[in-house]
């Protein structure tokens, strides 16, 4: 019972995408112009961490039902270059050797130095819950896995960008609870070549081949920043080149507007609200939300607005 939202039911539509020239199922599209520079933010090696399996806290749902709706939206940055980047911080990567992501080294370039190649990302309207792939070229992290039984809708996603579990390079888990994590076994079965993530202080009811983030890790070409609160070990995923923030249980939405979710599901409200300051303090567009629909438009301002609400 994390998200108070009703089930959107996103209308679908057809387009193709840009820089893919795939067809995408698209609720909204737009180009992402705003640009900034990740300065002096680690870039080091992910915590590896191993813990045992069990599962999953609060904020979950017993509500399998999956709706499947898709929505995309392509993140193009026309000025990006080709990636150079998108490097696994782990040392144990299965994931595949492509033209978008380098997985054999430690992340070492500046994202935005080195240009990577433009994020399209897309939503798995799981019903109350949302999950998100983030595709570069031809490569996908999938951020939550949603509840017990969204492996499927989430496996439709991937199909409306022309892609599957197998280029599935990365899975990153927002947090612990079982709206989010509830698939992550049988999504990890299909997504055989990818690498798992969470936040090392949320990995302990997780199984146990997920690897620990502590924050500043880039995976991808996405920052890993630690945003507790809602839980202990909390990330969320910010692509700073694309001006895109993937806010997980960080910030909920309603109406458009970024708003705190529910204080009941949240284990520290002054550090999550701490976390909101963070998240209002830096530059993007488009913030991907799992309980509200997504914000696609001067998200950072209507984030500081709400900070500053507090
Ligand atoms: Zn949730
Ligand atoms: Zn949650």
């Amino acid at each position: 019972m994390c998200g108070s939202h009703a089930a959107n039911g996103t209308a679908i539509d057809h387009h193709h995408d840009p820089v893919t020239g795939r067809r995408v199922d698209q609720s909204v599209r737009h180009p992402l112009s705003r640009r900034a520079f990740l300065g002096g933010m680690g870039k080091g090696v992910a915590a590896m961490a191993v813990v045992t399996p069990m599962f999953l806290a609060a904020c979950s749902s017993d509500d399998d039902s999956q709706s499947g709706q898709v929505s995309s939206s392509t993140t193009s940055d026309p000025t990006s270059a080709p990636d150079t980047t998108g490097a696994s911080p782990t040392t144990t990567s299965q994931a595949r050797s492509t033209t978008t992501a380098s997985t054999e080294t430690t992340a070492s370039a500046e994202p935005a130095a080195a240009g990577l190649e433009p994020v399209t990302w897309a939503r798995a309207n799981l019903g109350f819950v949302s999950a998100y792939v983030l595709v570069r070229g031809n490569t996908a992290a999938i951020v939550d896995t949603g509840v017990s039984g969204s492996a499927n809708a989430i496996g439709e996603t991937l199909a409306t960008l022309g892609l599957n579990y197998s280029d599935v390079a990365h899975v990153i888990l927002t947090h612990n609870h079982a709206d989010h994590a509830g698939s992550i076994d049988a999504v990890l079965g299909e997504a055989i070549n990818a690498t798992a993530y969470a936040g090392e202080a949320d990995l302990g009811p997780l199984p146990s081949d997920i690897v620990g983030l502590v924050g500043g890790e880039d995976i991808f070409g996405f920052e890993m920043l630690p945003t507790p609160g809602h839980t202990a070990g909390h990330m969320a995923v910010i692509d700073h080149q694309a001006g895109l923030l993937v806010a997980g249980d960080a910030i909920f939405s309603e109406g458009g507007v970024p708003i705190e979710g529910p204080s009941q599901f949240f284990s520290d409200v002054p550090q999550s609200r701490d976390s909101i300051r963070v998240m209002a303090a830096l530059t993007y567009n488009t913030l991907l939300i799992s309980h509200g629909e997504p914000i696609e438009s001067g998200a950072d301002a209507a984030v500081a607005t709400l900070a500053a609400s507090f």
